[in-house]
């Protein structure tokens, strides 16, 4: 009997397909609303990397300037996250970055005769050995036709999906299993790109455990706070 209530509290992950680009797992004795912030939190709390500053030197394309940084911004990066940190929780303050939350990209290109389509492949990392570069180097970014050219300095940093979804690791679903009994549901993650799917649910988990950390500690400040009241 002992074993059997123990049985209902357990927590069990089991993984049951992954590839490169995704996972599926099964959730046993975790409560809905806790899978279903893992599933937020793959989708919102992990950190990858994109350009975030853009500053434009020369452009001649047609395309207006506040069009090209968007379609720069949307491009996914291969993300080292335990070599970079956020802005928010860097010291440097500078807007531009340091080596710490930063990776500074040149992209410069011109058409001569023929016009050219310029490419994310085209970016060229300040540091050639970077691990931090676009998923894919044939990304269009912008049309030149003869004699127009563009250059710019790129930098691409830590961000966080629920800061702005050009920064989300992922799409993610949890359904319940055809011969369910209730306690079993499925989590579906399917990466952009920015990092394994695996890491994305580690990453996905540690977000959470840091939320219920700072919650707990709020809690507890405010009942030493109320009690401190009562008490005087
Ligand atoms: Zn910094």
């Amino acid at each position: 009997m002992p074993h059997e209530r123990m049985h209902g509290l357990m927590v069990s992950v089991e993984l049951l397909e992954e590839d490169e680009k995704s996972v599926r797992v099964m959730l046993s004795g975790i409560p809905l609303a806790v899978a279903n912030a893992i599933r937020r939190f793959a989708m919102n709390e992990v950190p990858t990397m994109a350009i975030e500053e853009i500053l434009i030197i020369e452009n001649s394309s047609s395309m207006p300037n506040d069009v090209l940084a968007h379609r720069l911004s949307l491009i996914p990066f291969t993300s080292d996250i335990d070599r970079y940190v956020p802005p928010e929780e860097c010291g440097c303050g500078n807007r531009l970055g340091c080596d710490r939350c930063a990776v500074r990209y040149v992209l410069r290109a011109e058409a001569g005769d023929e016009p050219i389509t310029v490419y994310s492949g085209d970016m060229v990392p300040e540091k050639p050995d970077t691990v931090v570069k676009p998923v894919s180097p044939k990304i269009p970014i912008v049309k030149l036709a003869p004699g127009q050219k563009i250059e710019m300095e790129l930098y691409v940093r830590v961000g966080r999906g629920r800061k702005h979804a050009k920064w989300q690791a992922a799409v993610a679903s949890l359904y319940e299993p055809k011969e369910g009994d209730g306690s079993k549901r499925i989590l579906y993650v399917e990466s952009i790109g920015f990092l394994p799917p695996r890491r994305i649910l580690v990453e996905a988990a540690k977000a959470l455990e840091k939320k219920s950390a700072e919650l707990e500690e709020k809690f507890s400040e405010e009942l030493r706070r109320a009690a401190g009241e009562a008490g005087s």
